[in-house]
């Protein structure tokens, strides 16, 4: 299996992506720990993964990650309980979606906060013990829009954008202690954020995908399994784009 004995964090994991990751991670021999904003959430989430995985180790907690309070609590819980962290996936997201004129202060500081900011204090807050170990794999979930742009998301769009200097920079700053840093760029992916889209958007941007699907929440967490297993070691500082062909 290809993270044998590793364990792994996954912020965002109630549903949707961050589940299919930390369900995906399970597969392959990790213990994963997750996260989500309400206690209902992720202890649903939990019981989902146990169902699964009966033997699989989770331990699933209420942490805002854009909180550093909640973030600095969740990784010394990890470490209490797990002893170790390997794998950090910075997933946890959301969207104000609106034109620029009508974008509120609030909702583009909301969406910086959860996306941008709290990928920086999880880092921080899981990178110390990662130094300790002297290995680790970060991966940050960025976006096609973060690469192309897209109307009426100035706020998500900068947030994704944000997250590839983020990655690029740790990336650099972090290789000396064998620490690897990556993002991952999904194009539209079959989820619950998506699901509040109007038929005729849906309907355009499938048009637009070259590979004429959306994506399952397990194209992405394949290219997650890839990114934190040892056959990646010499990746560090990329965005994998897994967008069927939406944007080259
Ligand atoms: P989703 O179904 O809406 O799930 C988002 C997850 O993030 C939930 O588990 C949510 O749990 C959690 N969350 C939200 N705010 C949080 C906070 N402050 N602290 C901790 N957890 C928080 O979204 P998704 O489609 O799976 O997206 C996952 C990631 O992929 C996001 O970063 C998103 O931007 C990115 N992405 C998605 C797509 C797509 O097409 N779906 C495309 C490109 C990138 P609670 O609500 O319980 O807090």
């Amino acid at each position: 299996m290809l993270l044998d004995g590793k364990t792994a964090v996954i912020t965002g994991a109630s549903r949707g992506i961050g589940l299919g990751i930390a369900e995906a991670f399970l597969a392959q021999g990790a213990k994963v720990a997750i996260c989500g904003t309400s206690e209902g959430g992720v202890s649903k989430a939990k019981e989902h993964l146990q169902g699964k995985y009966p033997n699989g180790e989770i331990l699933a907690l209420a942490a805002d990650v854009s909180k550093s309070g909640d973030c600095d609590n969740f990784i010394a819980e990890v470490i209490k309980h797990f002893g170790r962290i390997d794998i950090l996936v910075n997933n946890a997201g959301i969207t104000r979606d609106t034109l620029l004129m009508r974008m509120s202060e609030s909702d583009w500081d909301a969406v910086l906060s959860v996306n941008l900011k709290g990928a920086f204090l999880m880092s921080k807050a899981a990178v110390k013990q990662m130094i300790k170990q002297r290995s680790g794999s970060i991966i940050n979930m960025s976006s096609v829009v973060g690469q192309s742009g897209n109307a009426a998301q100035a706020n998500y769009s900068a947030s994704k954008a944000g997250l590839i200097g983020l990655t690029k920079s740790l990336a650099k700053e972090l290789a000396s202690r064998n620490i690897r840093v990556n993002a991952i760029a999904p194009g539209f992916v079959k989820t619950e954020m998506t699901e509040v889209l109007k038929e005729e958007l849906r309907d355009a941007i499938l048009q637009s995908i070259p590979l004429k699907r959306f994506a399952e929440v397990k194209d992405i967490a394949d290219a997650a399994v890839f990114l934190a297993s040892e056959n990646a070691g010499y990746i560090t500082g990329q965005v994998l784009a897994v967008n069927g062909g939406l944007y080259i």
